[in-house]
């Protein structure tokens, strides 16, 4: 598992070092890893980690999903966190070979707060 205390709203921070530092502590030398986040206002992407395109990412996202009035609102006025956090997806699945997560060249995997500041935990499971 990883940890990570967010900062911001929105953010994105680069976890590719975390999980392979979790998938070289695992005995799957071939296999894949999955990266999942169980929070309902959280997001995993693969892409690359330049500031930016991240910057990028965070704008579209914003401008995809405005702030609005929706029905979620009532409950706890985060109701666009949850929807931006639909459209990204909630894990993401890699390839491990050799022990080490096959990644193209400028892949990388973040994970994105779009409700922090808070403190989020990433699973990751490295299977055979
Ligand atoms: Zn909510």
């Amino acid at each position: 598992m990883i940890t990570i205390k967010t900062k911001e709203r929105i953010e994105i921070v680069d976890i590719t070092e975390d999980v392979q530092s979790l998938v070289s502590k695992s005995d799957v030398k071939d296999g894949v890893a999955i990266v999942y986040t169980p929070h309902t206002t959280t997001a995993i992407i693969i892409n690359e980690a330049e500031r930016g395109l991240m910057d990028d990412i965070t704008s579209i996202i914003q401008k995809i999903v405005p702030q609005n009035s929706y029905k979620h609102d009532r409950i706890d006025n985060n109701a666009d966190a949850h929807l931006r956090a639909v459209i990204l997806g909630n894990s993401v699945v890699v390839p491990v070979t050799n022990g080490k997560l096959d990644l193209g060249t400028w892949q990388r995997i973040m994970f994105v707060e779009l409700d922090g500041p808070r403190s989020r935990r990433v699973l990751v499971k490295v299977v055979k």
